[in-house]
Parts: structure tokens; sequence; C-alpha cells
């Protein structure tokens, strides 16, 4: 077995090992317990924070400085959208209590057909997909598509515009979206979202 199944079908021992205490704890008590694949924000930054202060700086662990929620595949790696549900197909009937499966595009209004591809595939395999594409918008020079990362927060490719108040940047923070230049994430979060990698080519940018 290759190291990533190996460290896949350790973990999903893990989950279902949860879900057999949430099994037990219903029965035990009437009320009905589940496993979540949690979206938490700030634990992403919290638990690589707390294992860093305990076991120093481990490459590729907690060196990134954020850990990913839920069962979802590294975001640095570069995967199809096919591939990456695949992958993560396999945890939800363990997580009753709420998942979210989710792929990232480049602007692909050109490319429809591209991700009526990814739905249609999804549709028998998984029970929630979000679409990740970029709909960040300046409003001093009408640039639109996606914001670059900063150390801080995020900027206008156009015009390296950062002002909030004159831009739109969304992001899917985990399950949700989310406005970092609004709102400003916790710094794990804005690390994971930095590394994510694009599913899909775009053609013509
Ligand atoms: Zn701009």
């Amino acid at each position: 077995m290759g190291g990533e199944s190996r460290s896949k079908a350790f973990t999903i021992e893990i989950v279902k090992k949860l879900k057999e205490y949430a099994d037990a704890w219903k029965a035990e008590y009437g009320y009905w317990f589940s496993v979540y694949s949690t979206p938490s924000e700030s634990l992403t930054d919290r638990f690589n924070r707390l294992d860093r202060e305990k076991y120093g700086d481990i490459k590729d662990i907690t060196d990134k400085e954020y850990y990913q929620n839920s069962f979802h595949y590294d975001v640095r790696k570069k995967v199809t959208p096919f591939e990456k549900l695949d992958f993560e197909m396999e945890y939800p009937e363990y997580c009753s209590g709420g998942f979210i499966h989710y792929c990232e595009y480049p602007k692909l209004t050109h490319n429809l057909k591209a991700l009526e591809a990814v739905w249609d595939y999804a549709y028998d395999r998984v029970a929630y997909l979000g679409t990740n594409t970029p709909i960040d918008r300046c409003y001093e020079c009408d640039f639109e598509g996606e914001f670059a990362p900063t150390a801080e927060g995020f900027k206008c490719p156009g015009c390296g515009n950062t002002n909030s108040e004159t831009a739109d940047v969304v992001k899917r923070t985990c399950g949700y979206l989310g406005n970092p230049m609004k709102r400003p994430m916790v710094h794990g979060r804005h690390e994971e979202i930095t590394q994510r990698v694009k599913h899909l080519e775009s053609s013509n940018e």
C-alpha cells in the first residue's frame, strides 16, 4: 500500500471509531449523537498552534501553520476534481452530522462544460458539493477575478488595492463563503487558503 492509501486507511479507521462512539452514546443517552466533519474556522489555527507548542515544527504537519478541516484532500496537492471527489467520497457515511466537498476552479465563465462535467460526475457520488470560482471585484479599477493573497490579506492584481471599502473578496472559508477583507480570518485559515491549488486549468487566461 502506498503512503497516501496507508494514511487514508488510518484516517478512515479514526472516523469509524468516532462513529462507533457516537452510536454507543446514542444508545446510552437516547440523544442523536453524530460525527460532524467540522468547518470550524478557528480550529484549523488553534489545534495546529497547540501542537506546535508541544511538538515543535514538524515538516508538512505543524510547520504549515494550519490543519485542514474535515476529510478534505490536501489543499496543496494538484489533483483533478474527479480524483478529489473519489478520495473524499468514502468519508461521509461515517459523518452524518454534516460535511461538504468542494473543488477549486479558476475563472470558468468561458468553460461551463467543465463545471457541468464535474457536477454530473459528483451527482451520484457525493451529497453536497461546493464550487469555488473567483468572483472578487475591485471598484477602483473594475478588475474581476481573483485577488492575490498577501501576508496580511488580499490585494487587487490590477491596481494593488487593499481597501475593503472599494473591493469585494469572497472565499470559501470552509463550508461557508466569507469576505476576508471585511472580516479577516484567523492566521491558520489565511495560510490554508493561500496554499490552495486549482483543480482545473484555466484555458485562456
Ligand atoms: Zn483594482
